[in-house]
């Protein structure tokens, strides 16, 4: 099972220490930074799920840490400070921070945060996945839950398989695929299949999907491997 992974960005080592074994027995896995500068190479090179971050480190200021990781990133970052004053400051003025825990602190407590805030991260990857059902090029839009497909808002009647052949190439676009790699994607099976079936809805999406047909934009023929469909800024 994938670990999400941790970073703590924590100069006090025994501090450090005590959070990364709590951690682990949670099964997190967990990285540990001790300035600025390894911080920013940590999360370039691992990409931590989750970031503990201290707000004064022998380097550089924690806030300016924090706003520069939020620059690139959108990992979740909790700010861990010995002093309860900066809370407005930190989550009041926008540096990025997603949570905030004054020194003392319960570890318990801090693993139950970092749980809330994954979950959440979890939904909205989620959600963005859900949301691929429905896909828009340049002027068309393609919506595999309600099996529609409209171009410049009008509606195109597609059989089941047109539109799964459309669907599958669009979901692809800018890649080369064969007919039998076609037959195999929508019809689900190559020995029984015959390639001319591809040619056939090919034919048929283009004089659907096509301005003109026999020049055609989108669905593109690729001599001698397949067809691709073709888009200009994506
Ligand atoms: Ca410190």
């Amino acid at each position: 099972m994938y670990k999400k992974k941790v970073l703590i960005i924590e100069d006090e080592k025994d501090i450090a220490f005590i959070v990364r074994d709590y951690l682990k027995v949670h099964n997190f896995e967990v990285m540990i930074a001790e300035t600025g500068k390894e911080a920013i190479y940590t999360i370039e090179k691992s990409n931590p799920d989750f970031i503990i971050l201290d707000l004064t480190l022998p380097d550089c200021d924690g806030i300016e840490l924090c706003r520069q990781i939020r620059e690139n990133s959108n990992v979740a970052i909790l700010i861990l400070s010995a002093r309860g004053s900066d809370t407005d400051k930190v989550l009041g003025l926008g540096f990025g921070a997603d949570d905030y825990m004054t020194k003392p602190f319960s570890l318990s407590e801090l693993v139950a945060r970092i749980n809330a805030h994954l979950r959440k991260q979890d939904r909205l990857l989620q959600d963005q996945v859900n949301n691929k059902d429905v896909i828009q090029v340049e002027n068309m839009e393609i919506n595999k839950i309600e099996h529609t497909f409209t171009r410049d808002q009008k509606q195109i009647q597609l059989s089941a398989k047109e539109f799964e052949l459309l669907y599958f190439l669009i979901q692809n676009r800018n890649q080369v695929f064969s007919k039998s790699q076609l037959l195999d994607a929508v019809w689900g099976y190559t020995s029984f299949g015959d390639e001319n079936t591809i040619t056939v809805y090919i034919r048929r999406l283009r004089e659907k999907i096509e301005k003109n047909p026999s020049t055609p934009v989108y669905i593109q023929t690729v001599w001698g491997i397949g067809y691709k469909f073709n888009t200009k800024n994506d």
